[in-house]
């Protein structure tokens, strides 16, 4: 009796798309993600230019950049986006190489799709397919290094710095970075720990990308607090106080009554003895620096400075702390508790003009836990995508440092990769071999996009490149060489990536690739109409 009666379980106007369509759509929807970054891939990969609703502009290669500036509407677009963040994390590089694989995945996904293979098999095979590269990669693709081995680092660094903007600097950027991650590395419970976080990567436009210094110490974006104080402080010791070294004012509204001026003159007093006791306490400490992460009155900075002690004030936590690491000092809280034991170290603190500002550098700390790198550039956009590029290049360095594997780029390790699993696909059997072959297939994607975006003819490089792989005199450091878009060693060439970056990469894009594919079904409820009146709520 109830037929014809349609039965209405969700809300009315909740949109509902069921089966293949949905999954068409969503696979639309990620590869035009994946398109859109593919042309950055590499270094010749092209740049984009990013404009945001307030009108700034960000120019990048970098993928995850890209994505997050990028308002992406769809919601299996968005889980492209969050691969490429998830990437980011993990290892700092990699993020458009996933977001491409992924593409890649769902493209050829599709086509089986269409031939009948049920999704779940599809994700089934793609997982067995991701064992088993895993597999390669730990043991007959990737080279373990030691943390001596200070060319292989930087050549990892070079590799992840590949985009143009930082070209001519980036031999020099690369040793910056490998110097600093080495300061920071720590042996904690049998394991390295490189905590790039204890890097502090400060940038001022003017000047060139070769200018950028590395700091033995921390760079603070502050200028002393009194023009009297020295400029520089030779064998500084430095007071760090996380307290105020004002007069506290009450928080509620507060009136003295004074009933003759001698009253008023104590009154003042008073409050001029407490200013001259923080001042003294600072003296009998020894210190002659003092870096305050509060406010500092401007009699006490007055007294200071006939003192000779050079003050900062304002600084943030975590500069404190990073200051903390590097001259080996305590963070003080009450400043009558400051002794001479806490006080940090440093050779040199001193004030320096760069670019139109001035800066703090406390340098030359004798066992410094935490540095600075000053990064410098023409403009602000090339300080910004220097800063981008080295923020890869240090986590590439750690993770280097951390795993102890690199393997060859280039497209080396897809290319190995692809045709390792290409044979192996044979020994899987059943529905789930064409999704092995599949993955292997999609792997190529990358020096596919490499040699593209390079200017050459895609199909003869992959070409060259498999046949280098194959047969009795196969290497499998094989990638293609941009300067001729030929084959060639990639060890030779010293284009060298962390195999950890190459792992995530791949994982993550099964994993969101596979995630699209088991949707059948989406159901979006109705978007709540803006309010009369509020932002957008007019233009139609
Ligand atoms: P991602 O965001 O994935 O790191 P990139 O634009 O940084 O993307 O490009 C990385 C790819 O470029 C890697 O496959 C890497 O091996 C390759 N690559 C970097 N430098 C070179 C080079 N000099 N020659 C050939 N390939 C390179
Ligand atoms: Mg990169």
């Amino acid at each position: 009796m109830l037929q014809g009666t349609p039965i209405l379980v969700l809300k009315e106007g909740t949109e509902r798309e069921r089966g293949k369509g949905a999954t068409a759509n969503n696979i639309a929807a990620a590869r035009a993600v994946a398109d859109a970054v593919r042309t950055t891939l590499g270094p010749r990969g092209m740049d984009k230019m990013l404009v945001d609703s307030m009108g700034d502009i960000t120019i990048t290669n970098d993928g995850v950049t890209i994505l997050k500036e990028v308002d992406v509407e769809h919601p299996a677009a968005k889980m492209l986006v969050e691969v490429a963040k998830t990437q980011d994390q993990q290892c700092g590089d990699g993020t458009t190489t996933a977001v491409v694989l992924a593409g890649e995945l769902l493209k050829r996904s599709e086509y089986l799709l269409e031939q009948n293979v049920h999704p779940t098999v599809i994700t089934r095979g793609f997982q067995l397919a991701l064992q088993e590269a895993k597999r390669i990669l730990e043991s007959e693709i990737g080279t373990a290094v030691k943390p001596e081995d200070e060319a292989v680092l930087i050549d990892c660094a070079v590799t992840a710095m590949g985009s143009k903007g930082v070209a001519g600097a980036r031999e020099g950027l690369a040793t910056t970075v490998v110097k600093a991650v080495r300061r920071i590395t720590e042996e904690r419970g049998g394991k390295t720990v490189c905590d790039v976080d204890q890097i502090k990567v400060e940038k001022r436009h003017g000047g060139q990308v070769s200018d950028t210094e590395f700091i033995e110490g921390i760079v603070l974006d502050k200028e002393r607090g009194h023009p009297r104080m020295p400029v520089e402080v030779a064998n500084a010791k430095i007071a760090l106080l996380n307290s105020a070294l004002e007069i506290k004012k009450t928080e509620i509204e507060s009136k003295i009554n004074i009933k003759n001026p001698s009253q008023i003159q104590s009154f003042l007093d008073e409050e001029d003895k407490t200013f001259h006791k923080m001042v003294d306490a600072i003296k009998a400490s020894g210190a002659n620096v003092v870096i305050c992460q509060k406010g500092i009155d401007d009699v006490v900075l007055h007294y200071l400075a006939k003192e000779g002690i050079y003050a900062v004030k304002q600084v943030k936590e975590s500069d404190l702390q990073k200051l903390a690491r590097a001259t080996g000092g305590h963070i003080v809280t009450g400043i009558k508790e400051l002794s001479g034991t806490d006080l940090g170290k440093a050779a040199k603190v001193e004030q320096r003009k760069i670019g139109e500002d001035h800066m703090t550098f406390v340098t030359g700390c004798s066992n410094p836990r935490s540095v600075s790198i000053l990064v410098r550039g023409g403009t602000e956009h090339v300080t910004q995508e220097v800063e981008r590029s080295l923020q890869d290049a240090l986590k590439v360095v750690a993770s280097v440092l951390e795993d102890g594997v690199v393997c060859p780029g280039g497209g080396a390790t897809e290319v190995e990769l692809s045709v390792k699993l290409r044979k192996w696909a044979a020994s899987v059997g059943g529905r789930e071999q064409l999704a092995v072959e599949a993955f292997a297939q999609s792997l190529e994607a990358v020096p596919w996009a490499l040699a593209e975006n390079g200017g050459y003819d895609s199909i003869n490089t992959l070409i060259e490149l498999r046949s280098a792989h194959n047969g009795p005199a196969a290497n499998r450091n094989i990638g293609v060489n941009l300067a001729d878009g030929k084959a060639a060693d990639m060890w030779k060439l010293r284009v060298l990536e962390p195999a950890r970056v190459k792992r995530q990469a791949i994982s993550s894009a099964v994993e969101v690739a596979s995630m699209i594919l088991r949707i059948d079904d989406i159901i979006a409820s109705r978007k709540s109409a803006p309010a009369p009146g509020g932002p957008g709520g007019h233009d139609h």
